[in-house]
């Protein structure tokens, strides 16, 4: 670690560790890992291995999880533009691939931004159910929608409130929480040296009564059954163990569940829990050993701890609707938008007419469990699918439905191999020039633009040429192509 540690947190972790202390030490001293998290919403993790135009070695824990090498540039590739991936430490890839998330599913992410583990959540969503991922900073939820959209997700509703804001909207509302908690960022420390600074400032004290008010306004938004996971990129006990030692001890409805196996996996440490922590029950004490933590010495990750828990099931109509708030959404649908109409008929791209919200020429296709539930008062950022604009008879699509659509979903279209220098141009905003042998499925007209068969954006054919319509704000910067 090139950053010195501080000597109290030196102290805590030969506490925690013994004797491995010198092997955490050592561990820290190399470079970090770097991975890369197959969206397998767009492509199933076998296929991308197949044509992954760069090394890849696979995340023993993690399905869809790859080592990168030091020096690739994942990021400076057509794929990343076509979401077909998210790069990510690998141990910061357990927290979401462990909560049981099944299609149809309402899931928050309470923490979500930038995106590393919404994003997987809304994968295995695979577009159904709803995913409300939240972050208290408005600038970083903007990056966190980014990232959203450039997958393909559109079942979504993105927030940046209070976590007690949410609560008053949406209890016991949700199947599934992920709570990863801002943190001393003990696991960052490799990674990111200024970690080592902010600990200074504010260390697990300071972060352990943010995650106590987390984990208990989270608590509320739990239906009964539902299950929440707690993860934080920190080895402090006060932070990990303590926080769901708290929540066990201040609600009896919650019970801890056993995490998967793995071998590198080390279990939780409440035997380190401060003095006020001791008096806990011996169930409780037993519970918080099945908590997970991850360590450098013992398996390729940077740092994690991870605990998954479930609220007893009192009730037994384990989905049914909650009473239906006033309607969130205005009456109008597709009928009073006949531009999206003709554009969606012309284009073959099929969203149910229901779902439909047109709201100042904005028109959003709406996950069904936002169709009559008010949100209004919320700070929102995005509200389901935005589709596009309607303005002067004429429907502009809008990068979010590029990135949710594919060449099977969509039959206008413009196919590049992701090895064409067209198209880096075409992500930097130019018009690049079509042949007589490109692949194209039309003439003219909007048509997705894709590498590889993978959406990329919009452009628009004009007498033979390709008018450059990818969004402006999502133009590449790179120095490449
Ligand atoms: N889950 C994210 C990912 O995988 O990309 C990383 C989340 S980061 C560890 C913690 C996040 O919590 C930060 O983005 C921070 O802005 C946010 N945060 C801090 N306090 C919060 C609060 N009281 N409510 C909601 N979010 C909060």
């Amino acid at each position: 670690m090139a950053a010195e540690l501080p000597e109290l947190f030196i102290k805590n972790m030969k506490e925690l560790l013994g004797g491995e202390y010198e092997a955490f030490w050592e561990s820290g001293q190399s470079a970090g890992f770097r991975g890369l998290r197959v969206n397998t919403s767009k492509i199933e993790a076998e296929k991308f291995e197949e044509i992954s135009p760069f090394p890849l070695k696979r995340v023993p824990w993690i399905s869809n999880g790859f080592y990168l090498e030091t020096h690739t540039q994942a990021s400076a590739h057509p794929y990343y533009a076509a979401g077909l991936y998210y790069l990510q430490e690998p141990s910061a890839m357990t927290p979401a691939a462990c909560l049981p998330v099944e299609e149809g599913d309402r899931v928050l992410d309470l923490c979500a931004a930038p995106g590393g583990k919404a994003t997987e959540l809304a994968a295995r969503l695979k577009g159904t159910g709803l995913l409300v991922a939240n972050d208290i900073s408005r600038s970083r939820a903007k990056g966190l929608l980014k990232n959203l959209e450039l997958f393909g997700a559109g079942n979504i509703l993105v927030t940046s409130e209070r976590p007690e804001r949410l609560a008053s909207y949406f209890t016991g509302f949700f199947d599934k929480i992920l709570i990863d908690a801002p943190c001393s960022g003990e696991g960052m420390f490799r990674k990111d040296p200024s970690m080592v600074r902010d600990w200074t400032e504010h260390g697990p004290d300071w972060y352990a009564s943010v995650q106590r008010e987390l984990i208990e306004q989270a608590a509320g938004m739990l239906r009964p059954g539902g299950m929440l996971l707690y993860s934080t990129c920190t080895f402090s006990p006060q932070e990990n163990e303590g926080t769901i030692a708290h929540l066990l001890k201040k609600d009896s409805s919650f019970r801890m569940c056993r995490l998967p196996d793995y071998k590198g996996f080390s279990s939780g440490r409440p035997d380190c829990l401060s003095e006020e922590a001791k008096g806990l029950s011996g169930d409780i004490f037993q519970q918080l050993k099945g908590c997970v933590r991850i360590y450098p010495h013992r398996m390729k990750g940077e740092g994690h701890f991870l605990a998954l828990l479930q609220k007893e099931d009192a009730v037994t109509d384990r989905k049914a609707p909650q009473k239906a708030a006033k309607s969130f959404a205005s009456k109008k649908n597709a009928a009073v938008c006949p531009e999206w109409e003709q554009f969606a008929k012309e284009l073959g791209i099929s969203i149910p007419p229901e779902s439909l919200r047109l709201y100042d020429g904005k028109l959003y296709s709406l996950p069904k469990d936002l169709w009559n539930r008010s949100i209004r008062g919320l700070r929102f950022l995005r509200t389901g699918l935005y589709l596009g604009e309607a303005a002067k008879k004429r429907f502009t699509p809008s990068q979010a439905l590029a990135m949710a659509l594919g060449k099977d979903t969509c039959n206008a279209w413009v196919d590049f191999p992701s090895s064409d220098s067209r198209v880096i141009r075409y992500l930097k905003g130019e018009s690049p020039e079509l042949t007589e042998s490109d692949s194209a499925s039309r003439e003219a007209g909007w048509c997705l633009v894709c590498a590889d068969g993978f959406s990329l954006g919009w452009g628009k054919l004009v007498n033979g040429q390709l008018r450059n319509k990818y969004y402006p704000g999502w133009r590449w910067q790179h120095a490449i192509g």
